[in-house]
């Protein structure tokens, strides 16, 4: 398709070298002679290149030469972006976007104290406005840094709901919930996706919510794996966080936080299980026959700081299981930068496998693109810049210091690049940062009250949610 039978779109983006998709490597790669590179995983640059969206729909990837006047003078938007590189749309796979609020609020502690001493006890004084206040900051900070969608995991997701409307930003939204809550938690986990699936035009879909294998009982996550049958939908829940909570549950109950999703239905309608860093050889076994609707998001940063061993990627890799990247709450990942967990799982996976050839960068952009989408459960119209896929996109600017001279994009975009470099960003065909700045909203005000709640949210005399105890 070039040239006069090209159909007019609504936007053009013009000139830039687009990232078109990945391909997964090979199980077991590293083993492989050296110079088999392409066994090893692509990654296509497309050098000025034209994307022609319509309706928030790709319809084109073309050279930007071949693009006809009339269809530039058609288009409503054209984007300028000689000089850019083009790539998907970053997907945080984990994370509790308004936990903006206690970003920093605990520090320097064991994830014993850091539930128990601090988060839950100051989760208490929770309002809708901090929810709510706290999503817009992180949307703001995510469409920046070029994350045009997250899969986030939290209370008064209503609030959440809000502000992704609100901000034109794209999220797998779930709401939390405890077996200590009795009935009404789950209810409510379960009314939220049913009503909620589907909303803002389609950028909200939604998940169900436990909170984690040790802290929702076996009776409710079958009703949970009932639920999300019902609905059509996955399962986000915290499982294997640490090797030290699948010990635990070994000599609690004799089985690992995966057999127990295994045998209460999770897997098997599908799931995305934040972290994973305890997962063992064995669980393979539970997680293998639900390949294809199982994902595992790695949040590297958050592992190292709680000063635990890191998920077994090269394990699931081998075993075709989907791996994610995300940044679990800014309240233990500090930032909801995704480029810095990109690299950080990166470079975590070679030291953890001392092995420099394990995990190159065209493997990490398929981890950050199409393995990413394919664990929210939208792999065939997310993660790629090929027609029929959403116009999730982002420009960015490799020109910096950091940057250049230019070798080798795909290292250079996993291990130099900045959130700062990020120019432009689309979600749904729509600019929602245009030059750095976001176009539909700004922060300064949920940073101004946010800030002056400090007093009343670190407040830690008034009860606790929950006891850490796995
Ligand atoms: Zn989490």
């Amino acid at each position: 398709m070039t040239g006069s039978d090209l159909p007019t779109v609504d936007t053009v983006i013009l000139g830039a070298t687009v990232l078109t998709s990945t391909t997964r490597p090979a199980p077991g790669y590293p083993d492989l002679p050296q110079e088999d590179k392409a066994a090893r995983g692509t990654v296509t640059f497309l050098a000025d290149h034209a994307i022609g969206i319509a309706n928030g729909v790709i319809s084109w990837v073309v050279p930007s030469a071949s693009v006809p006047a009339a269809v530039l003078d058609a288009a409503r938007e054209r984007v300028d972006a000689v000089g850019m590189v083009a790539f998907p749309g970053l997907m945080n796979g984990h994370t509790h976007s308004p936990m903006t609020m206690f970003r920093g609020s605990a520090e320097d502690v064991s994830t014993h104290d850091w539930f128990s001493k601090y988060i839950w006890p100051m989760e208490v004084n929770l309002t809708d406005r901090d929810v709510y206040l706290g999503a817009k900051l992180a949307i703001g900070e995510m469409l920046l840094g070029g994350v045009t969608a997250f899969a986030d995991h939290y209370f008064a997701t209503e609030q959440i709901a809000r502000a992704v409307e609100e901000t034109g930003a794209r999220a797998l939204l779930a709401s939390t919930f405890f077996s200590s809550e009795g009935a009404e938690g789950i209810g409510r986990s379960a009314r939220f996706a049913e009503e909620w699936n589907g909303a803002a035009g389609g950028r909200i879909t939604t998940a169900m919510g436990p909170h984690a294998t040790y802290t929702v009982d076996d009776a409710d996550l079958e009703r949970t794996a009932a639920h999300a049958a019902r609905l059509g939908i996955r399962t986000h829940i915290h499982a294997a966080e640490s090797i030290s909570q699948t010990e635990s549950s070994l000599t609690k109950r004799g089985v690992t936080p995966v057999q127990v999703l295994h045998d209460t239905g999770i897997l098997a309608t599908g799931a995305i299980i934040a972290h994973g860093a305890g997962i063992v050889e064995s669980d393979i076994e539970w997680l293998s026959p639900y390949a294809d609707r199982v994902g595992v998001p790695v949040c590297s940063k958050v592992y190292m700081k709680h000063a635990h061993p890191t998920t077994p990627v090269r394990v699931l890799h081998d075993a075709g299981i989907t791996v994610g990247i995300g940044t679990d709450g800014p309240a233990s990942h500090n930032t909801l930068d995704m480029f810095e967990s990109l690299r950080m799982m990166s470079l975590k996976q070679k030291d953890a496998a001392l092995d420099a050839t394990w995990l190159t960068s065209a493997h990490a952009l398929d981890l950050a693109t199409r393995q990413s989408a394919a664990t929210f459960g939208l792999g065939d119209v997310l993660g790629a810049i090929l027609p029929g896929y959403q116009a999730d996109i982002v420009l960015l600017d490799p020109s910096g210091p950091h940057m250049q001279p230019m070798h080798d994009l795909a290292a250079a975009l996993v291990l130099s690049a900045r959130a700062s470099d990020v120019r432009t960003v689309l979600v749904a065909g729509e600019v929602v940062v245009r030059d750095g700045k976001l176009t539909r909203f700004d922060v300064s005000e949920a940073i101004a009250e946010l800030n002056a709640r400090i007093p009343e949210l670190t407040d830690r005399t008034k009860g606790t949610i929950q006891n850490y105890a796995p």
